[in-house]
């Protein structure tokens, strides 16, 4: 296969990870097996892979620069992270990410696993500072649901502990808009349930590190806890990653214009899309985003229920959980248990792949609807 570095990441994910024999199909097998014939590289699937599973990280591995391992879910690659850690580990966490990382890390500060610092994600001097004392530095830029944007730059090259892990969950961004191990992070998350595999039909995570050391950690934490992605879900989640630049390219071109009429609808009080000039971390964004992804929310002035209206009023737009997908989906996140705290208005909106002007007469007709 070609060096990763020796194609563009479009013609990457193309090209990745595909036999090249000759007689060999072109495209991925779909390898379903549990054990191998021994004397080959595999021997049990739950150990050492699949040449299914292989493809999912040869093709994510490449874009993120690192090597790769496939994972039943963002949230098993997450936990085989926090798997890493030794007693009494001391775990930063940014006071906006997602709500399973969040929940994940309180449960085990709770069980006396570690402790959790909390730490607001534009806090810069602060993150450097507790990368001194940390054990995981866990980063989510851009946040969910918020849009907020962290100096990763300035955090992934803070000194930090010895043997700490700095974690960025790059779900968001992808590895097409920021590769956080080049900026000095130690690991690399992916729920490829969202772009990666792009079409809401599967669940998948995938980590990327360059420390062998902790890859194997890693690896060994995917076998003994059996978090191993699904052979389907894998073939899948490779299949999606084939298109992810067309995808996200257009998504994230929508999800501007859209952004853009939003802040100017007079039922509209707030917009967060780092790639506005208005957002509070436009110049950062800009700084270490290659492009601003595809996911928004706004806040409406009529509260909770004009919001609700709103997502009953769509009709091309799904009121729906999850994002990244080529479907445009919308919900309202604070009447998610848990997620009290957020405005009550918020809408999170992840923009799919439809034409730009549908969305936007979808949004607008439903804004009308909701406010009469
Ligand atoms: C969805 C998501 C996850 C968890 O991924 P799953 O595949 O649902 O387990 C983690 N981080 C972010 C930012 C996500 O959006």
């Amino acid at each position: 296969m070609h060096e990763p570095l020796s194609l563009k990441p479009a013609s990457w994910l193309v090209a990745a990870g595909r036999p090249t024999a000759p007689g060999e199909p072109l495209n991925t097998p779909l390898v379903p097996a549990s054990n191998f014939i021994l004397g080959q590289e595999q021997a049990y699937a739950r150990d050492s892979g699949t040449p299914t599973w292989e493809a999912l990280e040869t093709i994510v591995g490449g874009l993120e620069g690192g090597r790769a391992l496939a994972f039943a879910s963002g949230m098993a690659a997450v936990a085989a992270v926090f798997d890493q850690l030794p007693a009494d580990a001391v775990v930063v966490l940014p006071d906006d990410c997602y709500q399973g990382v969040a929940g994940l890390a309180v449960a085990g500060a709770q069980k006396k696993r570690w402790s959790v610092v909390r730490l607001a994600v534009e806090d810069t001097d602060g993150w450097i500072q507790a990368c001194a004392q940390a054990d995981l530095v866990w980063l989510e830029s851009p946040s969910n649901p918020l849009l907020r944007v962290a100096d990763l730059e300035a955090i992934c090259a803070a000194p930090r502990k010895p043997g700490a892990i700095v974690a960025v969950d790059n779900t968001f961004a992808t590895p097409l808009n920021q590769q956080p191990l080049k900026l000095g992070a130690t690991v690399s998350i992916q729920s490829a349930t969202k772009f990666i595999g792009g079409h809401s039909d599967l669940l998948a995570g995938v980590a990327t590190t360059q420390d062998e050391a902790l890859w194997q950690g890693l690896r060994r934490s995917r076998e003994l806890n059996g978090a191993t992605p699904g052979t389907l879900e894998a073939f899948l989640a490779a299949r999606g990653a084939r298109t992810l630049a067309l995808r996200l390219r257009q998504a994230q071109e929508t999800a501007l214009f859209l952004a853009e009429r939003l802040a100017q609808h007079p039922l509209v009080s707030v917009v967060r899309y780092p790639g506005l000039p208005s957002h509070p971390a436009h110049a950062t964004a800009r700084r270490l985003l290659k492009g601003y992804g595809a996911v928004l929310s706004f806040d409406l002035r009529g509260g909770a229920a004009l919001a609700d209206a709103v997502c009953q009023n769509t009709r091309l737009i799904r009121h729906a959980t999850s994002l990244g997908g080529v479907e445009s989906t919308m919900e309202r996140r604070a009447a998610i248990p848990g997620q009290e705290h957020l405005p009550p208005s918020l809408l999170r909106l992840s923009v799919g792949i439809e034409d730009a002007e549908d969305l936007w007469a979808d949004l607008e007709a439903a804004l009308q609807a909701a406010a009469r």
